[in-house]
């Protein structure tokens, strides 16, 4: 008979059974087979938790689209992985628009959202179609400027600051009134932005968006934000007599980090915005596409990020476990003081309070602060869940330690889908000056080791050796 698969014993680890013989066939056969550490991402989940997310919102609203937010995760396959699912795509930078294009996106078929945009970006965006979305009056007049240049017509929405507080991290909280994001519709602002737009020969107007925010686990925000939005969209119709053809209410929803957490499901968010949508298209007499942009709701979940145990280290205070991965490979924990869930492979012992540390020169390196584990021994492994989102995309060679692999899992076959970064990646863009003489005693070593020379009594002249 077959043993678990892969997939089946990922979902093990999920379900808190990293003891049980599926859970640790899988993560031995993937660091064996791949090194750790290790990103790996589940297909099934990813699959699952898009057509979650559309299936709640399809039989809502007669117009949905979803987009999928490219800086969660920017590889490639799952970029493609969402795009056959249906995503279109929301992006930041020139980096996010080609990974788009590599991964078989059309130009309309891309939002490109960024505070700060380079005049080559905006260029690149222009030439391909993609909707720009704007952040300020001078960069509406760059994007005009760049479409007459290029002889068309730029598509361009604006991202609109709502000033709502959906209580989330401050580092990612960003429709607030004093946030660097969006034209504000506080002060008439934002109308304006549209009413300078209309008047741009280059430019045509497609929508609205805002995005408040981050790992939104309350739907308050969500439903303040979707109020302003929506009257702000009756009133360009009714004052500028301008018709949107989408009104994007951004990504941000939050998902579930510690066990027995629920969440903000996409459903809750559907149906709480329903009976305001369909308000909205009673007043306004027309109806828009509903956009929606997640990142981390899609690819979060289904990201495990495998590490090694290199030591155990017991201190007065603390239980340190060491692991061949830090806040250069999972940044989240130190950035943001998130939790992500830390399994213990195979072991079963009473549980312990134990800090996993990573091996990056940092006291902050903590990947999981006191949490109640098994202990384990050096060269067991400890899995971390959730870690598909903003996990490889901020993950950086800090301490000159090369990028992690990436493996996607479908079932029982695991494909790299991004190679182990190697020592070479490191210093490959380095250049080097040819190596200058060494000065002479300037090492720590010398100084200290190098034996005092006696001073000679010096010889009357004349008898010098050698002279
Ligand atoms: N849209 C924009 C403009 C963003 O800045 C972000 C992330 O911060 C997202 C969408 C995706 O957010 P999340 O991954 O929380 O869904």
């Amino acid at each position: 008979m077959p043993g678990p698969t892969l997939h089946e014993g990922l979902e093990a680890l999920r379900a808190d059974r990293a003891s049980e013989p599926a859970a640790v066939r899988a993560i031995t056969r993937l660091a064996s087979e791949f090194g750790t550490p290790l990103y790996v991402y589940d297909k099934a989940t990813i699959t699952g938790q898009f057509r979650a997310f559309r299936a709640a919102f399809a039989p809502r609203f007669s117009k949905p689209s979803v987009l999928y937010a490219l800086k969660a995760n920017t590889n490639g396959a799952l970029v493609s992985l969402l795009r056959a699912e249906g995503a279109s795509a929301e992006v930041v930078s020139l980096g996010e628009i080609l990974a788009a294009v590599g991964a078989g996106y059309r130009g309309d078929e891309i939002l490109f959202t960024s505070s700060s945009k380079a005049p080559e970006e905006i260029a690149k965006a222009v030439e391909i179609g993609a909707v720009v979305n704007v952040d300020s009056r001078d960069e509406l007049e760059q994007v005009a400027a760049h479409a007459e240049a290029a002889g068309r017509k730029a598509r361009i929405s604006f991202r609109i600051n709502p000033g709502v507080d959906p209580h989330t991290l401050h580092q990612i909280n960003t429709g607030i009134a004093e946030s660097k994001f969006g034209l504000h519709l506080e002060g008439g602002l934002a109308r304006a932005g549209y009413k300078r737009a209309k008047e741009l020969p280059s430019i045509r107007i497609e929508g609205v968006h805002c995005h408040i925010g981050s790992q939104i686990t309350e739907i308050e925000g969500y439903v303040a934000t979707a109020r302003k939005m929506l009257s702000f969209v009756r009133e360009l119709k009714e004052e500028l007599s301008i018709r949107v053809s989408f009104v994007d209410l951004g990504g941000g929803l939050g998902v579930p980090y510690h066990d027995g957490e629920e969440g903000l499901t996409p459903a809750a968010l559907a149906s709480a915005l329903e009976p305001l949508w369909r308000r909205f298209t009673a007043d306004a007499g027309y109806e828009p596409e509903l956009w929606m942009e997640p990142g981390r709701f899609f690819v979060g979940p289904a990201g495990f990020l495998v590490t090694r145990v290199n030591s155990v280290k017991e201190t007065p205070l603390k239980v340190f476990v060491n692991v061949n991965a830090g806040s250069n490979t999972l940044l989240r924990p130190a950035m943001y003081a998130a939790h992500h869930r830390a399994r213990v492979v195979g072991r079963t012992g009473a549980p312990e309070a134990l800090d996993i540390a990573g091996d990056v020169c940092e006291t902050g390196d903590i990947l999981a602060a006191e949490r109640l584990l098994p202990r384990p021994r050096a060269g067991d492994f400890v899995v971390f869940l959730d870690a598909g989102a903003y996990g490889f995309s901020m993950a950086s060679t800090y301490n000159a330690r090369p990028l992690p692999p990436e493996i996607l899992v479908d079932g029982d076959t695991a494909t790299l889908i991004r190679r182990r970064g190697t020592f070479d990646d490191l210093v490959r863009d380095e250049i080097r000056p040819s190596p200058a003489p060494r000065t002479k005693g300037a090492s720590v070593g010398s100084k200290r080791e190098a034996p005092r020379r006696r001073k000679r009594p010096s010889r009357p002249p004349g008898k010098r050796r050698g002279a």
